[in-house]
């Protein structure tokens, strides 16, 4: 078996964002682009939503926790292709799920599923692992990817309220670098072609900007269709560009980029920043 002692460490990213910002869309189609650049990759799906994955394997793969539930909780019981689907292009596929809506806490889900998947000892088989987490709530168990994860990669678009959400995630980067090797690789703006508050926040609060995205109906119709950019170029070349705004950043993260430590604004400074008028 491959163990960290035989192989590179592990690159463990952490994607965060406002919700319906474009995270698991973007997340998808970085780890097919981190796939086709040769690595073996795990995307684990952190949202009560459960549909991180969807682009990489066309359907809605069971939970982990709808599998726990099945073995009444009885972790000796569950082996890794119980929670481990295979998608697009080889990436890996886990979807932690939630507890029913309204009720419960979808944090501790997450902190059950790194649990699980340790014990598994699925971690050391990945040369990346991509967490893709619940919006910006960035508290309890939603946090938990950030005490494994290299890299911290925030999705926002040009907008206050996407920015705002970033700056919130910044101040939990900050706080989580404390006491972990964790760094922000950057935001990555998406569904955008304006980036001038998106220049303004980095300027106030400096971080590398990885890419920015924008709006493509391409990309919205690869959510529907079950399909990552890279797949769907498969029988139309045209997109081919799209892809390349994916790879763009699967390189940058290949280079293990410095990142930063952010100072987050205070919420205040904020308002007066990104106002309009
Ligand atoms: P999140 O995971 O942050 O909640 P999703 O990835 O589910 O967000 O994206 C929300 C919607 O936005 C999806 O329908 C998706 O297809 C669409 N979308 C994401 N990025 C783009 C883009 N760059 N251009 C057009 N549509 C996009
Ligand atoms: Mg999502």
């Amino acid at each position: 078996m491959i163990t960290k002692e035989t192989k590179p460490l592990t690159l463990t990213l952490a994607v965060y964002g406002k919700g319906g910002i474009g995270k698991s869309t973007t997340s998808c189609n970085i780890s097919t682009a981190l796939a086709k650049r040769g690595k073996k990759v795990l995307q684990i799906g952190c949202d009560p939503k459960h549909d991180s994955t969807f682009t990489l394997t066309g359907f809605l793969i069971p939970t982990i926790i709808d599998t726990l539930q099945e073995k009444d909780f009885h972790y000796e019981d569950i082996w890794p292709e119980d929670v481990i689907y295979k998608g697009y292009a080889g990436v890996d596929c886990v979807e932690a799920g939630g507890p029913p809506a309204g009720a419960g806490c979808g944090g501790y889900v997450v902190g059950e599923t790194v649990k699980l998947l340790k014990e598994l000892n699925a971690f050391d088989e990945y040369d990346v692992i991509l967490f893709d987490v619940l919006g910006d709530v960035v508290c309890g168990g939603f946090a938990a990817p950030l005490n494994y994860a290299d890299y911290c990669l925030i999705v926002t678009d040009n907008g206050f309220d996407a920015l705002f959400a970033a700056n919130r995630i910044a101040a939990s980067v900050r706080e989580k670098a404390r006491t972990h090797p964790l760094r922000l690789a950057g935001l990555i703006g998406n569904r955008t072609s304006k980036r001038d508050l998106i220049d303004k926040y980095v300027e106030a609060v400096p971080m590398p900007v990885l890419e920015i995205l924008p709006l493509i109906e391409d990309i919205r119709v690869s959510r529907v269709k079950g399909k990552t950019l890279f797949e769907m170029t498969e029988s139309d070349p045209s997109l081919d560009y799209v892809c390349n705004y994916y790879l763009n950043i699967a390189d940058q993260l290949l280079a293990m980029p410095e990142g930063v430590i952010p100072n987050d604004a205070q919420d205040r400074e904020l308002f007066t920043l990104l106002s309009d008028f």
